[in-house]
């Protein structure tokens, strides 16, 4: 759902993509705003983005651990 208000707003599906892009490279600045400003609606992808966020974590110390 993407209300017409103007303001960028990203669907749930792009915030998902963008969440999981964050695994593979830094968001740009305007990539970031629009992610959090969904974030800041969506009580779903907030639970989804913070598993992304572990899931990168993860990762990290696996990858830091392994050298
Ligand atoms: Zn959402």
């Amino acid at each position: 759902m993407t209300p017409e208000t103007g303001t960028e707003m990203i669907s749930c599906k792009e915030a998902t993509r963008l969440a999981s892009l964050q695994l593979e490279r830094q968001l740009t600045l305007r990539e970031r705003l629009a992610l959090r400003m969904h974030l800041a609606i969506c009580v779903g992808c907030r639970r989804m983005e913070r598993q992304f966020r572990f899931l990168r974590q993860a990762a990290g110390a696996w990858m830091s651990l392994k050298d």
